[in-house]
């Protein structure tokens, strides 16, 4: 891979984004972790929430899980979140943050892709940062015949990503210099070719194909679970529960499905269809009452929207909050 004119064009062309202003170990962390699977703009009001409630390590670490579970609301992958709790716990035990690619692998919830950015933007090692708009663009340029999500394929990309890497440069501008031309030029459709500092290197422009690559894979059909969810208020106050500790939203606030002890009301059920990465929720929102017990909480207005709930019961959380039928009195 030849990457010649990459820097120069990047110090033209990069977005002046929060956590470019300074290259503190902390800030890179958090928005290198908010940026998997999330989009920019998305994120830039969470880090900017995030950083302001929590400014350090020491913050972080001392943080109530709900706390982390409501400044993270929406972003999904909760698990991400309690993992930067224990990296916190972790790095104040070590006395300070670790310098290279292969300490911050220790540390939870750094993979491969999180520790090179790290170690290259905020200590200026030499490690690739991987993620897909790097395998993007490197598929294209090399017409890499295979699919990019296999582990062998990422790592050879790495090496690539590496050896190109010029001895002088910095090599947290190299690797923030390769995600920006994926993000804002290489894009997965319609990239804008002509636009592109190392056109003259790529194979796929050369073919005129660049669209054909990464090569697509078949997506395997995700399960569909369609469940009815109770919409319950007594007394101005809606019935909510916690889920448990481990697995799928560990941990967040949700109202009542799969529970016995409840009679549906006549109303207009509300549609929720909620896209997981392994499965779907189609769910059937109805006013309900109680006929028996049910585990939860009351909770009234003001703590309705304050607990930390997934974007799926969102939806739910709104109905209720607009009814006009929750009033401000506390939770049980
Ligand atoms: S020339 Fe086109 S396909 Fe090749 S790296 Fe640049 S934007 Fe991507």
């Amino acid at each position: 891979m030849v990457t010649e004119g990459l820097l120069a064009w990047y110090a033209e062309n990069r977005r002046d984004l929060p956590w470019r202003r300074n290259r503190d170990p902390y800030r890179v962390w958090v928005s290198e972790i908010m940026l998997q699977q999330t989009r920019v703009e998305a994120v830039i009001p969470y880090y900017e929430r995030f950083l302001a409630a929590l400014p350090d390590v020491s913050a972080l670490a001392a943080a109530p899980e709900e706390q982390l579970l409501k400044l993270w609301e929406g972003l999904g992958y909760y698990s991400r979140v309690r993992n930067m709790k224990k990296a916190a716990n972790q790095i104040l035990s070590r006395g300070g943050f670790p310098r290279t690619a292969a300490e911050l692998k220790q540390l939870a919830g750094f993979g491969d892709y999180t520790a090179g950015a790290v170690a290259s933007i905020a200590f200026a090692q030499r490690a690739p940062a991987v993620d897909g708009n790097v395998l993007r663009v490197w598929a294209r340029m090399a017409r890499v015949g295979e699919s990019v999500k296999a582990p062998s394929v990422r790592r050879r990309c790495a090496r690539d990503v590496l050896d190109a890497m010029p001895q002088d440069a910095d090599p947290g501008l190299y690797n923030q210099a390769l995600m920006e031309l994926g993000a804002t030029v290489c894009t997965p459709r319609s990239p804008r070719c002509l636009l592109c500092p190392v056109r003259a290197h790529c194979g796929a422009f050369a073919a005129d194909e660049a669209e054909d690559y990464p090569v697509a894979e078949a997506q395997p059909a995700r399960p569909v679970e369609e469940f009815t969810v109770y919409l319950i208020v007594e007394k101005g106050r809606a019935l909510v529960r916690r889920r448990p500790d481990t697995g799928l939203l560990a941990g967040m606030w949700e109202f009542p499905h799969h529970v016995d002890g409840v009679r549906e009301l006549p109303c207009e059920p509300v549609e929720v269809r909620h896209v997981f990465t392994h499965k779907i929720w189609q769910m059937r929102g109805v006013r309900a009452e109680l006929t028996g017990p049910c585990e939860g909480v009351w909770a009234d207005k003001a703590r309705l929207a304050a607990l930390p709930m997934n974007s799926a019961m969102e939806k739910y959380r709104q109905v209720l909050l607009e009814s006009g039928e929750l009033t401000d009195g506390g939770a049980d």
